[in-house]
């Protein structure tokens, strides 16, 4: 699927979306899950190529003819494979809705929301110029999100948060590197804290918790840990070690709804909050992240935001929309409460494998 806007990071910049959708039937019952895996292995050793085969000859045989009482199970089936998380969590997620379809209640509630709307914010890929970003935020603001992100990246930093400062004083403003610093870079991260950020979403290496915990130690400004986080041992030696004071939760980048759930429980325990991150997701995996996003901890706004922002038109009706308030309204039929839309999927599909 063709981005409505190329995105960039430090890591990649991109304009197409090669995504994986995975329909379960559980006892006649449909669900959908869709896997965030990236088209290259940048974000995490995961990708789009790894996660077909492993879903294929691995976690398939390990689920396929079992029984269990509910979703919760199935992180347990699959623990023989280590990480795939991605591959896991598109498994895992497409047997909660259809959990949730079963017993005809909304997956957010099966999951233990507490939340009937979620606050969006958004996330803003490197621009080319400051003048480009500037109107990009004054954009976001008027539709109302409630928090603005930027990505950052060596020489695409400092003048950006400068200016944004100087255009928007007020705005609940963070900055997120995804690993493109070093501890070497102090001196500039520390210039960073001038601008009361609400934080500094994973600066230093993706697997490099150690340096966290150091510059934790030297910095005000809260750091937040997203690549560095993929299973609940990390979660908790991040807490408890003081590598951030804040976690952004990705149930892909964990392995699915239950251990971001333990990880979030975690958090919660310590006094951390989370929220919930975003992979560039189509109305499915987006659909999921709102119901995890109703758990109580998911306290600060996330990076789930309006169909319309990425997508020319989204595989699922209704589309996600988000209030003038910065607010999207979690919706109340059976599973994820999005419906597919076959047709427009069967039109997009490159590649389909049908396992029994
Ligand atoms: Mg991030």
């Amino acid at each position: 699927m063709r981005l409505r806007t190329p995105f960039e990071t430090s890591m990649d910049r991109l304009d197409v979306r090669r995504i994986i959708l995975l329909e379960a039937n559980v006892d006649g019952v449909t669900g959908w899950g869709e896997c965030v895996a990236a088209e290259a292995p940048f974000y995490s050793p995961e990708y789009a190529d790894t996660a077909w085969p492993v879903l294929r000859d691995f976690l398939w045989p390990m689920v396929k003819g079992r029984r269990f009482d509910s979703a919760c199970e199935i992180w347990g089936l699959l623990k023989r494979v280590r990480g795939h998380n991605m591959a896991k969590a598109c498994l895992e997620a497409a047997v909660w809705d259809a959990e949730a379809r079963q017993r005809g209640i909304p997956l957010w509630k099966l999951l233990g929301g507490t939340r009937e709307e979620i606050a969006s914010g958004v996330s803003i890929g490197i621009k080319d110029s400051l003048d480009e970003l500037v109107e990009t935020v004054r954009k976001e603001l008027a539709a109302g999100y409630q928090r603005i992100k930027i990505k950052i990246k060596p020489g695409k930093d400092l003048d950006q948060v400068r200016r944004l400062r100087q255009e928007f004083p007020r705005i609940k403003l963070m900055v997120d590197a995804n690993s493109a610093y070093t501890l070497a870079d102090f001196p500039l991260l520390k210039q960073l804290e001038g601008f009361y950020l609400m934080m500094i979403e994973q600066p230093l290496g993706w697997d490099d918790l150690y340096s966290h915990i150091e510059l934790q130690k030297q910095m005000e400004t809260p750091i937040c840990l997203d690549e560095c986080i993929h299973s609940a041992e990390q979660a908790h030696a991040a807490v408890e070690l003081g590598a951030c004071k804040i976690i952004n939760i990705k149930m892909g980048r964990v392995g699915g709804h239950a251990m971001a759930r333990h990880i979030h429980d975690i958090c919660q325990q310590h006094d951390v909050p989370v929220w919930c991150g975003g992979m560039l997701e189509t109305g499915i995996g987006r659909a999921h992240n709102i119901a995890l996003s109703t758990l109580p901890n998911f306290s600060l706004p996330g990076d789930v935001t309006a169909s319309k922002r990425y997508w020319a038109e989204d595989i699922i009706t209704p589309e996600v929309t988000v209030s003038p308030q910065g607010t999207i309204r979690v919706p109340t039929g059976p599973g994820i409460a999005f419906e597919p839309r076959l047709d427009l999927i069967e039109k997009l599909t490159v590649r389909k494998e049908r396992l029994v």
